[in-house]
This record gives C-alpha cells, structure tokens and sequence, in this order.
C-alpha cells in the first residue's frame, strides 16, 4: 500500500540550516562544472564530436557542461532500441514501473538541493523557484506513479448474462519528449516518466539551454532501475533532430512544451502519414501564454500588487503561466498601480548564486534581444512607469519593467514576451475587464482579485482559460492540486499533474468475452 499523494514540501530558506546545505549544494555543483556528458542509447554512453554548450546565463563566462549531439544516424538507433525495448517494456506489471518511479522520486529526494543548485546555474533560477522546481519533479513521479497504479486494471464498464466486459490501457509505443528550458527539472521530467510509467519506451531530446540536469535526470533513472533501451537521451539541433524524430514513422507519440510557433508546427507534421507507419501520431502540445490577472473594484487592493507582482516577475517572467498583463477597474486602477510600482522598487536583481536576489537574468542572449526589443515597443504603446533597463556585459539581466496605460489590442498585450514586462490597462467594469482579458489568442492561466461573490461565479464560466485563480497570483501550479494545461493557442489542455494525463499515453481497449 503506498501513502497518499501530498505535494513535496518547500524548502524554507529562513532557517539557518536550509541555507547553509543549499550553500554546501552550489559550492559541490560548482566543483563539478564543465563535466561533458555523453548521448545514451539502449544504456550505452555515445560521445560524440559535436557540443551542446551549457551556459551560466548570470555570468556568460561559466560553462555548466558539454552534452554530445545526436546526428540523423544515432537518432535511428535510438529510435530501433526504443521500439526493441518496448516489446519487453510494455508486459511489466504497471506497479513495477511505477516503483522505478518511486525509488527515482526518493534518489532525487535526498538529491533534491545538488538538482536545484544546478538550476540555479544552468537556468538563472533564484534558489525558491529553483527549489519549487525540484520539488514539481518529484511531485511528478510521485504523482504518476500513483495513478499508474490506480489504472492498472483498467476501469468499470458492465457485464451481462454470459458476457464479461473489461476496459483497459495499454501503452502506445515510442514516445518522442521534447521539453522547454524553463522548467528544465520538473516538465522536463514531467514529461519523460509519463510515456514511461504507462509502458511507452521515451526518447529525450533536452531543451539547448538547459541539457545538463536532463543529462542527470537520465543517469537517476538508470540508477532507480530502469531498464537499457527505455530511455534514450538524444540532445541535438531542433531542426535536424527534434524535426526528423518528430516526422519519424516509428514515433507514435509527440509530447512538446514549448512555444506557440514550435508546437503548431509539430502538430502540423505529426498529422502528416509516412511511408511504413501503420498509426495515427498522439500529440501533446502545451504551448505559450499572454496570461492575465484581473483586478475588480472592490479588491484588496494590497493582495492585488502582491499577485500582479509575483506572476509579472517570479523567475523574471519566464513562465508560461505568467501574469503579464494586469486589467483593473478605472476606480482602483491608480491606486493598484501605485502599490505595484512601490513593491518593485524593492526587487533585487542579479545574480541567483546568491539567495538575496529576488530576480536573476533571462536565459540567453536571443530571449534577452527579443524582450529589449519589447520593452522599445512598450515605450511607443504604453507609459514607462518603472525599469526598462537590461545589462548584457556578464549576463543576461533585465529590471522589471511596467507600462501604464496601455491599450488591449497593443502588441505588449496581446504577444507573448517571456520577460520581466508587465501591461496595466484600464477598464471601465468588471465586464470590460473580462472581456479584454479573453481577447488573446491564447488561454491558459488567470488570475481574478475580487471580493464579489457574483463576479466570481461569471469569471468561472466566461473567463477561458485553463487555469483560472481566485485572490492570488496566476504563476505556481502545484501537481495533483491545480492540473495545469491551457485553452485556445496555449495548447491541448493535457491537464499535467492531473488525473487525466496519463490516459492520454495511453489507448483505451475493451475486452468482451463470452462465457
Ligand atoms: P521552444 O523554443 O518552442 O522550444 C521548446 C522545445 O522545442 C525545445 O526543446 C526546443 O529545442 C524544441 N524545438 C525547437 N524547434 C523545434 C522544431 N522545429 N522541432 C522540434 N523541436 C523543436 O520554447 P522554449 O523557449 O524552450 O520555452 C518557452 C516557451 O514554452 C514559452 O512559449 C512558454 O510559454 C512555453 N511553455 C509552456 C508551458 C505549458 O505548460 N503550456 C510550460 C512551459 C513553457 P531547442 O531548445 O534545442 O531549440
């Protein structure tokens, strides 16, 4: 019998002795930068001439690591032993897989501050959103391990006279798992142990900025007894692997996170049927989010540039569910804007190394180009109340940066920016407020502070998005609490974390047998 799922505990840096372990957690990660890892597959280490080069994105000086790059060649190979291993794989007992998942989720347990450290340097992550981070990941396994064993049987469909009826899943078949850099722990994987706990062998291709924790992760879960051939790591260029395992016929299913343009894209060629596939593809696309949170009139108003300000700028705005923009009643918004704008002069930013700093940098170079560039076009849409300033010389920081008075149809409001920007804009009733946050293409977190009882019950149904918040931030989706997946262009509303997923991997069979 195992416990019942309860989410990983946070860390809670005030206590001197957290501190100090954290601490004695970088000071080992940094022992041990610019370590090269290799491919694996079919649980052979494969290294070869070409690099993928991990950067510290506070200090541009620092190599985290060197990952070996797939070509088209081992990307085969890869693809052979995990359609091999899957033969094996997919008769194991369900609850055997999910103990792998278990003893994966202690390991990274008592692992759990060297995993975040490593986030801190490799993705620029302030030590609690590292630490959240972390602790996503082994919710993960935690959680999916538990549900795999809820539906090892199956599920209840009638008999009758002379007749027994069943309804199983069973697994699908080589799964291509293509993640973002933002959550480079825990949707990283998120994704991976899904396809795996549910019987389908997985191939891992990391997102570029972050593939050394994916290079650990896989060294964990061949550690907790995963067998050769099941997961196989192959790093390389999006196009020339991430697209040829995508078009691959052998692939049956896709799970992306990741932006709106690259996840369209994949479930455009993954409709396409090749030459010797015998199977329509699954796909999973979680894709981007131009997420709001919504201030009423009578809110209080104090939580309200508490929540704008957590989902604006928790981990510099790099997440899918951040708030960037905020609606507020004209009869408040003055006053929510001042409180914001006081709140953000207390922010510090630099480096995460250090736990005094609330913010760190943007990932890279490219993201740091394209949320300047932003901040340029806020300058003409909007009002530049405070920041605005990035610094590139070391590495890639950006102040948090608001615009007042911008318009709903403004590019800053309705593109997705990725960065420390926030957009106030006026509206004249809760009405108005609704409906300019709907009118983004895209749908997947919100947030609404209010105090009225009616206007929560109208944001409940007319408010689309996929997770919706009521008096707090939009940002911290928590697995097995708050499943987490997006309407409209934000994605398939896979729902991650929630009781929903796994089937989704999975192909339901009916079993009719006459007595
Ligand atoms: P991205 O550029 O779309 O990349 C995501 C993954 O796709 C990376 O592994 C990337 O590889 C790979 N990729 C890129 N081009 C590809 C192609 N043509 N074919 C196959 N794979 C390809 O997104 P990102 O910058 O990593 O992540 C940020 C985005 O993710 C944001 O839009 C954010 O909103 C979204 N996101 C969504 C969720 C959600 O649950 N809805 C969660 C987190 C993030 P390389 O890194 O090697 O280019």
């Amino acid at each position: 019998m195992t416990t019942p799922y309860q989410h990983e505990p946070f860390t809670n840096f005030q206590v001197e002795e957290n501190r100090r372990a954290f601490e004695e957690a970088l000071n080992k990660v940094e022992a041990s930068l610019g370590q090269d890892y290799s491919l694996v597959i079919d649980g052979e280490r494969i290294s070869t001439d070409e690099k993928l080069v991990s950067v510290n994105p506070a200090n541009t000086n620092e190599i985290i690591g060197t990952v070996s790059k797939a070509n088209q060649e081992l990307a085969d190979k890869a693809i052979e032993a995990a359609s091999k291993a899957f033969e094996s794989w997919r008769k194991w007992d369900p609850v055997a897989r999910a103990e792998i998942l278990f003893r994966a989720a202690a390991k990274m347990r008592r692992r759990k501050h060297e995993f975040s450290a490593l986030l801190v340097k490799e993705a620029g992550k302030p030590w609690k959103e590292a630490d959240a981070d972390t602790a996503e990941a082994i919710d993960f396994m935690e959680y999916y391990a538990r549900q795999m064993i809820a539906l090892k049987d199956g599920k209840p469909v009638n008999s009758r006279e002379g007749e027994i009826n069943k309804y199983i899943y069973q697994p699908i078949g080589v799964s291509v798992v293509i993640p973002p850099w933002n959550f480079a722990c825990a949707i990283m994987v998120g994704t991976t142990v899904a396809p795996l706990v549910t019987g389908n062998t997985v191939l891992l291709k990391p997102a570029e900025p972050t593939p050394v924790i994916a290079a650990k992760f896989v060294n964990l879960m061949e550690e907790a007894g995963l067998p050769k051939g099941v997961l196989n790591f192959v790093p390389g260029d999006p196009v020339e692997i991430g697209e040829y395992l995508v078009d691959h016929p052998k692939t049956a299913l896709i799970s992306f996170t990741g932006s709106r343009a690259v996840g369209t894209r994949i479930y455009q060629r993954a409709a396409i049927v090749h030459e010797g596939q015998f199977h329509l593809k699954r796909v999973i696309a979680e894709m981007g989010g131009k997420d709001t949170v919504v201030v009423d009139k009578d809110a209080d108003l104090d939580l309200a540039a508490e929540s704008i300000l957590t989902s604006a700028f928790g981990f510099s705005g790099q997440k899918c569910s951040a708030g960037s923009r905020a609606v507020i009643h004209q009869d408040v918004y003055d006053a929510v804007l001042e409180k914001t704008v006081q709140l953000v002069k207390d922010i510090t930013v630099g480096d995460p190394r250090f736990q005094e700093n609330w913010m760190g940098p943007v990932i890279n170079q490219k993201a740091f180009d394209k949320i300047m560039g932003y901040i340029e076009i806020g300058k003409e849409e909007g009002r530049l109340v405070i920041g605005g300033e990035g610094d590139d010389s070391k590495g890639y920081f950006i102040q948090p940066t608001i615009f007042a008075d911008v318009a709903p149809d403004a590019r800053i409001m309705q593109e997705e920016i990725f960065g420390p920007v926030v957009a106030f804009c006026k509206a004249k009733d809760f009405d108005e407020a609704l409906e300019i946050a709907n009118n983004t293409e895209y749908g997947l977190t919100g947030a609404v502070i209010t105090r009225n009882a009616e206007h929560m019950e109208r944001a409940k149904r007319d408010f689309h998005v996929g997770n919706l918040y009521f008096n707090r931030n939009c940002t911290g989706a928590i697995v097995g609490y708050h499943p987490f997946g997006g309407f409209k262009m934000s994605g398939t509303d896979s729902k991650a974390g929630g009781p929903d997923y796994l089937i989704l991997h999975m192909q339901a069979k009916t079993i009719s047998q006459m007595l």
